[in-house]
């Protein structure tokens, strides 16, 4: 069994990117801009929104916070939308999710510039992905491609089980996972809340993406020996030996499935931080982008 470091991929791509920010600089153009939008004092929230900033940092990329309070009106986060959609100084645009019930995030989602849609939520970056050209795609999916890619792992001919179907993650994993590319060229299967024979489903698979948000789901009588194992959940249960209060758990009942894979992800320290790196890759194009490139 293998794990596959999300903190060793990631450093890999931010380093990547450092360099050719220091070249694209050196060219004479600007630095890549990403202006982050956090509405509220969401505690995950906040810390997201600290490492993306703090990531910029580290790449040589200049960002920018817009903080606005949890009880504005929508009008105000969509004034805050058109004028950086306008500056032509911002290359990439970034509304941290979820918003604070009062805002139909779906509205706020389709206003962003999608040349500036750096979250690849917009429904011309997913109607472009799905079509297989250029794209921002979602940046949880992305790194997880990329992590992929890094550990060459096989997936052409695989099955492929995508635990979720969220616009998020399940949904654009599942179509990346199937698309003629490397890695690609699954056969993919989408479970969702109402699928009924999940654990059948899973024991087929090749490799299982987990992306229910439901801690210690995938357990190991759900997994073929020597199967691939992606955990991207994610959620806070109170534990009080920690000085903050709560631990970080996946979907994946890590001790108990990790012996019967061949490479799997832990969690914190696996997917979350490919995200960033991902986030941070389309930054970069949309900043070359701009330019025409
Ligand atoms: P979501 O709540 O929008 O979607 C959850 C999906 O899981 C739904 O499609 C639902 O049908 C499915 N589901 C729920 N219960 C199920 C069950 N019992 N069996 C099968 N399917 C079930 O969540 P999301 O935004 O896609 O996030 C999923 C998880 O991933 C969360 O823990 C979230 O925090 C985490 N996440 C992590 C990252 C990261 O960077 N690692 C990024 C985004 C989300």
């Amino acid at each position: 069994m293998e794990i596959l470091d999300g903190k060793i991929v990631s450093q890999a791509v931010k380093e990547e990117l450092r360099l050719q920010t220091a070249q694209w600089i050196s060219e004479g153009n600007r630095a890549p801009h990403l202006a982050a939008i956090l509405v509220g004092n969401n505690g995950a929230s906040e810390t997201y929104v600290a490492s993306k900033v703090k990531t910029c940092q580290e790449i040589g990329y200049k960002s920018t916070l817009i903080r606005l309070a949890e009880n504005i009106e929508e009008a105000i986060l969509v004034a805050a939308i058109e004028q950086l959609n306008a500056d032509g100084t911002v290359d990439g645009i970034l509304v941290q999710l979820p918003l604070p019930k009062q805002i139909n995030e779906e509205k706020i989602i389709g206003l962003i510039n999608p040349d500036k849609d750096v979250d690849g939520f917009h429904p011309v970056s997913i109607g472009r992905m799905v079509q297989g050209l250029p794209a921002f795609i979602p940046a949880t999916p992305y790194g997880i491609m990329l992590m992929l890619a890094h550990y060459k792992i096989p997936t052409s001919g695989k099955h492929a089980v995508v635990i979720g179907r969220s616009n998020i993650v399940g949904r654009p994993m599942s179509i990346l996972l199937s698309q003629n590319t490397n890695p690609g060229n699954c056969t993919v299967t989408v479970c969702h809340s109402r699928t009924s024979n999940l654990k059948e489903l899973c024991l087929q698979a090749d490799i299982i993406v987990a992306a229910l948000g439901k801690p210690g789901f995938l357990t190991a009588d759900m997994v073929k020996e020597n199967a691939v194992v992606i955990d991207v959940g994610i959620t806070r249960v109170a534990d009080p030996s920690k000085k903050s209060g709560f631990a970080i758990k996946g979907d994946v009942d890590f001790d108990a499935v990790a012996p019967h894979c061949s490479y799997i992800t832990p969690v914190p320290g696996g997917v979350g931080l490919m995200t960033i790196g991902a986030l941070m890759k389309n930054t970069f194009r949309a900043a070359t982008q701009s330019k025409g490139n």
